[in-house]
């Protein structure tokens, strides 16, 4: 765990005096080596145009000063994840891709490999523990089915998926769930926005950002990690980067998990608004403040 964490001040990029209320955090260990981000909301905007530019442009200037990876952390599966870059034109596809919030995947020409022992063992776990908590379902399954108009799905990732009508109905289902859930530990409903997947509990996106961090031999430290929804809570977190940042759309448990860790949130939605963070916390070294991204006047 990073022993600085906590030190430095909650930071909102402001329009009126961004650079006087987020000061830079100096990068320490090397350098900044590593960006972590969420795909469907943080980068990715629901109507599928391609991702902002500027994200792609700042990746490009801080690999000119060293060795940048960039992995995807998201709740797609990677065959769907695979085709949706392909679908929105990156010009720079990821390193690492972690698919369903658990399964580790590297990119090499495009095309993604499994890392095949935490893959094989994330699975072996994922089968013991469903196999081992079977009243669990029909108890969700009979809720959902009697008292909410959510639809019970097949999901790729556990044996039951919840599509909620509203983010109020996903709220009452989650309430209905945590105290059920209390009965076995090991098991955790994984909520993004309206949906749910179950998953083991040493599963999640900070555990696998972790895992391929040390994979690289790159610290804490000189990791930037980027997240909007409630999925994304486990990987914002100092002990797994010490840059958190996320975009103006965010929901407020990430926005108040982020300003806990002394990260930034974007005055813009989504790439955009990722970047303006990660310009704050992570200025290009030498930068000169011309070259810094300046929020619109029309910015939410
Ligand atoms: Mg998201």
């Amino acid at each position: 765990m990073d022993s600085s964490a906590g030190d430095a001040p909650e930071m909102l990029v402001s329009r009126r005096a961004s650079s006087k209320t987020a000061g830079p955090i100096p990068a320490d260990d090397g350098g900044f080596r590593l960006i972590c981000t969420d795909f469907d909301g943080t980068l990715a905007e629901p109507d599928g145009r391609p991702i902002a530019s500027s994200f792609f442009k700042r990746l490009r200037a801080w690999r000119k000063l060293g060795r940048v990876y960039w992995v995807i952390n998201t709740g797609r599966t990677q065959e769907n994840l695979t085709a949706e870059l392909a679908r929105r034109q990156v010009p720079i596809w990821p390193d690492w891709a972690v698919a369903i919030e658990r399964e580790i995947w590297i990119y090499r020409n495009r095309r993604a490999v499994g890392w095949f022992e935490w893959n094989r063992k994330c699975e072996l776990m994922h089968t013991q523990l469903f196999a081992s908590v079977g009243p669990v379902w029909k108890l969700i399954e009979d809720f959902v089915a009697r008292h909410t108009g959510a639809e019970l799905v097949a999901d790729a990732g556990s044996p039951l998926g919840i599509i909620a009508q509203s983010e109020d109905e996903a709220d009452e289902i989650s309430a209905y769930m945590e105290p059920v859930l209390a009965n076995w530990p090991m098991l955790v409903a994984v909520r993004n926005s309206i949906y749910f997947r179950f998953s083991h509990k040493f599963y999640h996106k900070g555990a696998c950002l972790e895992a391929i961090s040390q994979n690289l031999g790159i610290t804490p430290n000189q990791v930037l990690v980027a997240g909007d929804h409630l999925n994304d809570l486990p990987m914002l977190d100092r002990r797994y980067a010490r840059y958190i940042v996320g975009p103006a759309n965010s929901v407020d448990e990430v926005k108040a998990r982020i300003f806990s860790q002394g990260g930034c949130i974007g005055t813009r939605n989504y790439a955009e608004g990722v970047v303006e963070a990660w310009e704050q916390l992570l200025p290009m070294p030498g930068a000169s403040t011309e070259l810094k991204n300046q929020p619109r006047s029309d910015a939410v």
